[in-house]
């Protein structure tokens, strides 16, 4: 999510040019003990165990604000009060012995209060394309050239010509794995987020491979946009899994790797990553003005073993559906994304998923008044209904300076859920479907005879019950807004 850093930096550049030195010294960036303390600041303690259910994790939680161990115990017991973690985050270039040392003394702490040792490992799997001439396609004539319709400054070369550069990309992540095998140190958690590198078949991906006369050679099918995506979706998967996957599990069989953006699915993508563009010269289906993108079944070839969708309020997802209730343009993709990773996905492979409230606007789009931001009480709701559908957890994405609003609604939510634990973990998702109108969405675990449900009402909802069929039986769902009901399961019908 390279896009953030710079915008964030640039947007600051902007508001810096109108203010004075003393303003400027007030916008610096937070450090690392200023997220901690608003996290400390803005949440309590659970008022529910957590038990063996994973932990919270918050984009801001990366790397400890003191080297000294006292002080670190301290700030991890008081996190894992709150239930979440404290990834430690591997570098590479200049700082990768450093960070190795610090990410041994985060684990030993860890492991002896208990914790999970959890892993940032995004810089250890960049970049694969580096620019190097050997990475790029080539036209007719011999000439390299690279795709730069992702990013401006990222250099995505051949799929067919990248092979060479896994060795290296699998040395830097498995410097720090084996050095953990080595302390007699686990590790239970990894998450990346690699994003723009690698082959993909988006924006010129595909036009660009065209015009390669090794990608024709090697893909004499190239004209079918399908059979273009598998190619390059089956070695994009390859990378993921040889230099980032098993360089772990060799060594943690037990470890939970993963990736944002990576999950199983029902062949359909419902969301635009930031650097992906609309475009409906390529295959896609319409939902409203949604294009809805086929997309692999990549998840398994990868090797990941926990899931990582991706729920933002991406800023044009407000135009593609014309629902009178403004907040259910949001929460309708957004459901739709996290109904898509749990119904796809096996019961036993955790789905710790990305969330993110604040409209999530990339500096190139226009701010449009008519775009109404999803309200917190909806965002809240779709968290619940997440978790009722078989998430197990959430990824807090968010800039350091929104954290003071964006750590509310995740942990509280998080938090309250855990009241439910005996259905959170052994309850059946009752449901996964998406209502095509802004009237009730519900959503429930079924234990048994019984069933957690919650019932969230939009604009177009009426005030009675609705009646689900769970199996052969029935639930009537009364409207309880805000709340989570137990009901018990109708006799059979
Ligand atoms: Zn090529």
């Amino acid at each position: 999510m390279w896009w953030r850093k710079v915008m964030w930096v640039s947007m600051s550049a902007v508001l810096v040019s109108t203010m004075g030195r003393a303003q400027q010294r007030r916008k610096k960036r937070m450090t690392r003990q200023e997220i901690v303390d608003v996290v400390l600041r803005e949440t309590r303690p659970l008022a529910h165990p957590r038990g063996e259910r994973l932990p919270l994790y918050i984009w801001g939680l990366r790397g400890a604000p003191s080297r000294d161990d006292v002080e670190t115990e301290e700030l991890l017991k008081q996190l894992d009060a709150r239930g979440m973690a404290l990834l430690a985050p591997w570098q590479i270039g200049k700082s990768q012995a450093a960070s190795l040392e610090e990410a041994l003394r985060l684990a030993r702490l860890q492991a002896k209060l208990g914790l999970s040792v959890g892993v940032d490992a995004i810089r250890p799997v960049y970049m694969f394309y580096n620019g190097d001439p050997s990475t790029a396609h080539v036209a007719a004539d011999g000439t390299p050239f690279f795709d730069l319709s992702f990013q401006e400054k990222k250099q995505i070369g051949c799929p067919f010509s990248v092979k060479h550069r896994y060795s290296a990309i699998r040395e830097q992540v498995a410097f720090f794995s084996h050095a953990y095998k080595q302390a007699g140190l686990p590790i239970d958690f990894v998450f990346s987020d690699w994003e723009v590198d690698g082959p993909m078949e988006w924006n010129d991906g595909w036009a660009n491979a065209k015009r390669c006369a090794r990608c024709r050679e090697r893909l004499p099918s190239i004209d079918d946009f399908a059979a273009f995506q598998k190619a390059v979706r089956e070695i994009r998967s390859e990378m993921q899994r040889e230099c980032y996957v098993r360089p772990i599990l060799e060594h943690f069989p037990n470890a939970l790797v993963g990736n944002y953006g990576v999950y199983p699915n029902d062949g359909w993508r419902y969301w635009y990553d930031w650097f992906e563009k609309c475009d409906p010269a390529l295959p896609c289906r319409m939902d409203q003005r949604e294009p809805e993108r086929p997309w692999m079944q990549e998840f398994p070839e990868t090797g990941y073993t926990f899931a990582m969708p991706v729920m933002y309020t991406w800023y044009r997802t407000f135009d593609w559906y014309d629902f009178s209730d403004p907040d259910y343009h949001w929460f309708y993709n957004m459901l739709k994304v996290a109904s898509n990773a749990a119904a796809s996905t096996a019961p036993r492979t955790p789905i710790v998923s990305f969330v993110h409230h604040t409209l999530t606007r990339h500096p190139t789009e226009v701010e449009e008044p008519h775009v109404k931001p999803m309200s917190l009480a909806a965002y809240r709701e779709l968290l619940w209904h997440s978790l009722l559908r078989g998430h197990d957890t959430f990824f807090l994405w968010c800039p350091n300076d929104q954290i003071a609003h964006e750590i509310h609604p995740v942990h509280e939510v998080w938090a309250a859920a855990l009241e439910f634990a005996d259905f959170l973990n052994d309850g059946e998702p009752v449901t996964c479907a998406v209502p095509r109108q802004d009237v009730s969405v519900v959503s429930g675990l079924r234990l048994g005879t019984r069933v957690l449900v919650r019932r969230t009402d939009f604009a177009g909802a009426s005030d009675g019950p609705v009646v689900l069929a769970v199996g052969n039986r029935t639930i009537s769902i009364p409207k309880r807004p805000s709340q989570c009901q137990v009901l018990d399961l109708a006799k059979r019908v």
